[in-house]
Formats: structure tokens, sequence, C-alpha cells
């Protein structure tokens, strides 16, 4: 038998499984076998030889974690450099440690590593300090201030990522021949559509009310005039006046560099203050589902506002969006059966969209509300595959400590989900309001980190094109 064999202490089995299954299993390419034991360590053997990794943060906080008030117990402050240990090529040579302690050490059979690599990954993975630090901001949001990653200063690391391959490096120090998946990572880029088209359009009132905030608190004539011919040449079916609607070119930008985007779409109309107003049912809103799925990109659901603690207002809008997605489909079917001969490939080819298209596999939270506790078994039961809500909407960089995608811990099963998590980096509005060398600097900067580890997540709304500079800004990073 010439498989590795992981050994995990029982009392901490079910989250340690979690962490290695994804690390050996997913990110390593080596899948292992797993058995529970009675030490307190957690062993991996091959050939004859063992690591044995420190299991320092399961066993201070495991045993408290699900009482009321746990507190995060000896909050790390040491940054090693690794390097003095072993070579390993870090993203900067100083390290936090997390938990455990700096270093290597040689044992009979092979090596201990003494940095408490699975509870630490686990830490920052299943977002720990959200479930048991009760700081909310106004939207109810965990702060990016409470975050450990925040208040230490490794926010735009990829901590988790950088733990790997140290684990790694201790791997290859007791094994020298072994082997790794190499890493395949991809810029992922999409678009929340919060306001497809400007809100002022839809109804006389409301255009008042957008005349008059041009006035009055814009003080700009030339935005009221602006606002008032879109609406006019809107209702007569021509949106090239609507700085919103700006998809076309949007997937144009995403086709020309190689790339496929993913378009959330709010599927509850004015629920609250805080969502949009558009309906899917909109003939062009059809139109554009149509467009988006023709041209082969993603369409998901944005997650309305409320959603965050509300399974069945999820599934219920997931399934909105699907049965939008379907009539989309048929109607742009029955156009172009009407105009064209089709033949029998591009019969099957149309039929094949649909399907695909109304799927409706991902899911990202508008103003990216998340209970840690809750959102992830919800989303998981209305049946989403992945959510991509992970990141802090103003602070670029790792909420989760990691480039790559995972299957989400639950924290109600104590257990993994099927749901999986794509990391939200960046959002542009966390760097558009300073100047555009900076922004273009700061995004360039996170695309090399995340690439050398898994995906870039950028999101980018079709509704900030706004300021001069922005178009060439998007373009700019997708060329990056
Ligand atoms: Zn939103």
């Amino acid at each position: 038998m010439d498989t590795i064999e992981i050994a995990i202490p029982a009392w901490c089995r079910q989250p340690a499984h979690w962490v290695l299954h994804w690390l050996f299993d997913e990110v390593l390419g080596l899948p292992a076998l797993y058995r529970t034991h009675d030490s307190e360590q957690i062993e991996i053997r091959w050939r004859g030889r063992v690591l044995t990794l420190e299991n320092d943060f399961f066993r201070r906080h495991l045993p408290v974690w699900r009482q009321e008030g746990a507190l995060l117990i000896d909050p790390p402050s040491q940054w090693v450099d690794v390097a003095a240990t072993l070579a390993v090529p870090l993203e900067r040579p100083s390290i936090p440690v997390l938990w455990g302690a700096p270093g290597l050490v040689a044992t009979p059979h092979g090596a201990h590593l003494k940095l408490d690599v699975v509870g630490s990954i686990f830490f920052m993975l299943a977002r720990y300090e959200e479930v048991i630090d009760a700081a909310r901001d106004r939207y109810d949001r965990f702060p990016a201030s409470a975050a450990l990653a925040v208040q230490r200063g490794f926010l735009q690391r990829p901590l988790v990522d950088e733990y790997t391959d140290i684990l790694w490096a201790a791997l290859r120090s007791v094994w020298p021949g072994l082997t790794r998946k190499a890493v395949a990572g991809m810029m992922r880029v999409s678009c929340d559509v919060d306001e497809p088209y400007e809100r002022w359009i839809r109804n006389p009132w409301r255009l008042a009310q957008g005349v008059a905030g041009a006035l009055l608190r814009k003080r700009s004539p030339g935005t009221a005039a602006t606002r008032l011919q879109n609406a006019w040449r809107s209702r007569r079916g021509d949106y090239r006046h609507d700085p919103h609607w700006t998809f076309d070119w949007y997937m144009t930008q995403l086709e020309e560099t190689g790339n496929r985007g993913a378009f959330y779409f709010i599927a509850t109309p004015g629920r609250t203050r805080y969502d949009c107003a558009y309906a899917l049912e909109e003939p062009r809103m059809q139109q554009l589902l149509a467009q988006i799925a023709a041209r082969g990109h993603e369409i998901g659901l944005h997650g309305s506002f409320n959603t965050y603690r509300d399974g069945a207002q999820l599934a219920a809008e997931r399934q909105r969006l699907r049965a939008a997605c379907i009539t989309a489909l048929a109607d742009a079917g029955s156009r172009a059966g009407a105009a064209a001969v089709a033949t029998a490939a591009t019969a099957m080819a149309t039929a094949a969209v649909p399907a695909a298209t109304a799927a409706v596999r991902g899911n990202r939270q508008h103003y990216l509300r998340w209970d840690t506790a809750v959102t992830p078994d919800l989303l998981a039961q209305a049946g989403f595959d992945y959510d991509a809500s992970g990141g802090f909407p103003y602070d670029p960089g790792f909420r989760h400590g990691t480039a790559r995608e995972f299957p989400m811990w639950s924290w109600q099963k104590q257990g993994p989900l099927r749901l999986r998590q794509r990391p939200l980096m960046l959002m542009e509005a966390a760097v558009l309001s300073g100047p555009a060398d900076a922004a273009l600097a700061t995004m360039v900067s996170l695309k090399r980190t995340a690439l050398r580890y898994g995906d870039f997540n950028l999101l980018w709304h079709n509704s900030r094109f706004t300021a001069p500079g922005d178009r060439a800004l998007f373009r700019q990073i997708l060329d990056a």
C-alpha cells in the first residue's frame, strides 16, 4: 500500500479532516487515507517515515468554541523569518505565527513541524473570529477592522496558501522525492447588477427625483439634462445614453482578453430600500439575460439585502432567476428560429445553452452581508454550488487567507458543506476613490499575488464606469 496515511486525534477529527482533505487531495494533489488515533498530534506517515504537526489551536479552542462568550485564546503576535529553518519562498521573509511555534525539528523517523498549520488554516478558512466576535457594522457585517488579519497587517497576504507552502517544505524535507500538483489559477471577473440602468427612468416620479437630485444636491444642470435625455431615449429602446447600461462593452472587454465573466442579478425588486429597482421579467432585462448566455458568460444570483439570514427567500430568488433565464432563452430561441433556418447542429447548441445558464450555480450577497454562523448553510440548502462573497467590501485582500476555492465549513453541522467559496479579493469601489495609478498598482499587486497560488477574483459593477478613466482602468487590470 503506497498511499500517504494521516492520523488525526479523534477529538478534533471533523475540523482537522476538513482542512487536511482539502490540502492533500485538492491543493497538493496527494490523495491520503485518514484514520483517528489517541495521540495529541497529527501524524503523516509514508514509506516508513513520519511528519508530525503541532496541534495547538484545536487543543485550546475546540473544547470551548460552542460555549457562549468563547474567546480567541492567546491571539498570536509573533512574526518569524521562516527561511532560517526551511527553504520556502514566501510573499515576504517574515510571516506571522498564528498558533504553534516557529521551526521544524528532526525526529528519529522524520520531523516535527512546530507551526500549527492545520489549526491556523482552520481559523482563517472557517472565519472562527467572526463566529465568536460580536463586532458588526451598520449593515450587520463583521467589520474588517475587527479581523486579526487587519489588526496584524496581513490581510493582503494569502496566509493560508503560504502556510500550505511551509507544510509542503516540511513534507519535502522528510520525503525529498514528493511532487505536488501545479497551480492553475485564473482571473475571475464578476459584476453585481445592482442598477442595470439609471433608476430615474422607471417612472415620472423617479425621474423627478433624479432631476431634482442633480439640480439641488449635485448642482449640475448637465447631469439633470443627461438624466432627462436618457429617460426619453430609453423609453424608445435606445439605451446608449444610460451610464449604467455598459454590458455590451463590458463583455467585449472580457472576451478580447480571453476572460468570461459572471453577472449576479437581484431577483427581488424593491423589497428593501437597499435592494434595486428592476425586474428580471422586463423585456430589456430578458434580452440582457439572453445576450449574456449567448456570449458564454455566467448568470448567478445577487442575494438580496436580507437573504443572508433567510433561506426561504434565497431559494425563492434562485427559482425566480432560473425561471427568468428559461423564458429569456426560450424567447431568444424562437426569435432566432423565425429568422434563420436552423441546422441540426445549431439547434442542439441553442438547446444546450438554457440548461447551463438556467442552472444558477453561484451567488454573491448584496452589500456582502454575511453571517458566518448560518449563511453558508442557507446557500447550500438553496442549492447553490458556490458563493463568491468572501471578501471585505473596502479592504482588498484575503478575508479567508486564500486565493483558492474551497468547500465551506458549517458551524451549524460542525462539518463541511458541498457549497464552495470563491473568495472575493477586490471590489472596484475600494480603489476608485484614489488616484488612477495607485488604484492600478494595488490591483496589479493583488492580482499577481493571487495568481501565484490560485485565482484572482475581482468585482467590478456595470454601474461603475462613470468617471473619466474608469474604463481604461478596467481594461488595464484585465490586461495586467
Ligand atoms: Zn450589490
